[in-house]
């Protein structure tokens, strides 16, 4: 963005754009600026990407909307983490629960690292993740994770919604604060002389020119890809999943609230649950799989063989672009890249691109030094959520196909990862190395210790040893009966909507 800039275009309307456009607004309301989103009548959006981390609450509440402003209009359900299952057949591994992890957890953690620890050190404790985190109860005994008042800890969760639902709240709030938007479809990008982006020609006879734009045009994008030529750079020999089928089922009336994400032989499934249904999906790798087969697979796993539902396909590209802000365009979104959904982080990456944005545009006022920073620091962040997802396919021990039997041997993991996995396997601390690459900003030790405890890489039952008074400190009964009575302050989770739903009514 060059100085004096006065106006911003955001081109596409799917979740991306209009969490942008609600940022820009709020973050720079007291600038004289016009924002304008342009959306393609004719081009849909994506239509999944309906599960959130922790960030997204923060995103919400930033901008001024409460949980009873969107959460029954976009049939959101809470979440507390995911399930894992199926992804390791390591026996009491073939599930863990990876939880966002809230404030009464700090009692817990400590028994998780320690027996996690010991326990790779070949001492007969269990490191087992799941039982040290508040959330997983919670999920298991369908309770919203929302505090009463007098409840002394803080909590983190995440949501699930309907994210045409989100997209269309969004941008109602987004119009309340000045945000403009045109329907149109653009068909050409004028580059001037300086290769910025000078005007953008539509299918009728308009023009649109700002001094700024944003690309949210998802996989399309028409800006910073294909206009600017910014290339692509693919993570597919470490990524193999490049399609998905999904479908809706019924919904449950008290359902918990998680995800689960369950391997099935060519990749995995979610399933969300949502006030109205279930968000179910398959992604797969075409390399292994031929669509129509893996569709009857994921009917297979939903007991829908005879079902007369549609399914939705999808093709998707998997890594990043080099940069992401470029001369006077920066990509937001599904346009700027995708590492798959696994850990349901692209919609953080959306908020974080444009929090980064608006920090780097204040203080830098738009110098390439600035630019430049804040592009490696994107790139750096896409990496590290990378890492962290093709380690659940690296340490997978499933040899039912090669698609798994491939991802476990799969050598081309970066050194990063290589050099995290090396010092799990040897029994030293992983926390430490995580702050030595400088990483645990992204995914924090916890959840890397999840991961790697979750899946069961540890010593097996016939390598370890009994542990002395010391190794034992920790009793796993006492630390269950702490979190249950922690629970037993939380509401029903179906409770909980309903009075979201009825308070926004
Ligand atoms: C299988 C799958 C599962 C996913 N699951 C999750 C998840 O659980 N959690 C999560 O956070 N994310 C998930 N995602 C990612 C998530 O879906 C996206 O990050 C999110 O929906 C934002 O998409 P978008 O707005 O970038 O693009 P889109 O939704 O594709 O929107 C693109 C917009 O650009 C417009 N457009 C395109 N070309 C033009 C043009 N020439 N002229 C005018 N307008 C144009 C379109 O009309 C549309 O409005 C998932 C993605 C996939 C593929």
């Amino acid at each position: 963005m060059r100085k004096g800039t006065k106006s911003i275009v955001i081109l596409g309307g799917g979740t991306a754009g209009w969490i942008a456009a609600n940022s820009l607004a709020t973050h720079w309301q007291d600038r004289d600026l016009d924002i304008t989103l342009v959306e393609s009548p004719d081009i849909g959006i994506i239509g999944v990407g309906e599960g959130s981390t922790p960030p997204l609450r923060n995103f919400l509440h930033n901008i001024g909307v409460g949980e009873s402003d969107w959460m029954g209009r976009c049939d959101a359900t809470y979440k507390t983490g995911i399930t894992f299952r199926n992804w390791s057949t390591k026996l009491g591994f073939d599930e863990y629960f990876h939880p966002f992890q809230c404030q009464p957890d700090d009692f817990t953690v400590p028994a998780f690292f320690h027996n996690s620890f010991l326990r790779r050190q070949g001492v007969d404790l269990d490191g087992h993740p799941s039982q040290f985190f508040l959330a997983w109860h919670l999920a298991l005994q369908r309770l919203a994770p929302v505090a009463p008042p007098n409840f002394p800890f803080r909590m983190s969760y995440g949501y699930h919604f309907n994210s045409g639902l989100l997209g269309k709240f969004l941008q109602e709030w987004a119009s309340k604060k000045g945000v403009k938007y045109r329907q149109a479809t653009v068909t050409d990008v004028v580059l001037d002389d300086q290769g910025y982006i000078d005007f953008l020609k539509t299918d009728s006879e308009e023009t649109i020119k700002a001094d700024f734009y944003v690309d949210s045009s998802g996989f399309r994008s028409r800006l910073l890809q294909e206009a600017l030529g910014v290339p692509f750079e693919s993570c597919e020999d470490v990524l193999f999943n490049d399609s998905a089928v999904v479908f809706p089922t019924e919904p449950d009336e008290n359902p918990q609230p998680q995800t689960i994400s369950t391997a099935l032989k060519y990749g995995w499934a979610w399933k969300i649950p949502l006030t109205s249904r279930f968000g179910n999906g398959y992604v797969y790798s075409s390399r292994y799989v031929d669509d129509d087969d893996a569709e009857m697979e994921f009917r297979q796993h939903l007991g829908l063989v005879d079902a007369d539902i549609e399914a939705r396909r999808l093709k998707f590209p998997v890594g990043r672009v080099r940069e992401h802000w470029v001369k006077n365009c920066l990509a937001v979104g599904l346009s700027q890249g995708f590492i798959e959904p696994l850990e349901a982080t692209a919609l953080d990456m959306v908020q974080e691109t444009v929090f980064r944005f608006v920090e780097a545009a204040n203080n830098g006022d738009m110098t390439d030094k600035h630019r430049n920073e804040f592009n490696e620091y994107v790139d750096r962040r896409f990496d590290a959520v990378r890492d962290y997802i093709v380690c659940h396919y690296r340490i997978n021990t499933r040899d039912d196909t090669d698609y798994w039997r491939d991802a476990g041997t799969n050598e081309k993991i970066s050194q990063s990862l290589r050099e995290i996995l090396t010092v799990w396997l040897q029994g030293k601390n992983i926390t430490d190395e995580l702050e030595r690459q400088n990483l645990d900003a992204y995914f924090p030790s916890m959840s890397w210790n999840c991961l790697l405890a979750g899946k069961g890489i540890f010593p097996t039952d016939e390598q370890v040893r009994p542990g002395n008074e010391l190794a034992n400190k920790y009793n796993l009964k006492n630390i269950e009966k702490y979190l249950k009575g922690c629970a037993l302050n939380f509401p029903p989770h179906h409770e909980q909507l309903r009075s979201l739903s009825n308070a926004g009514d």
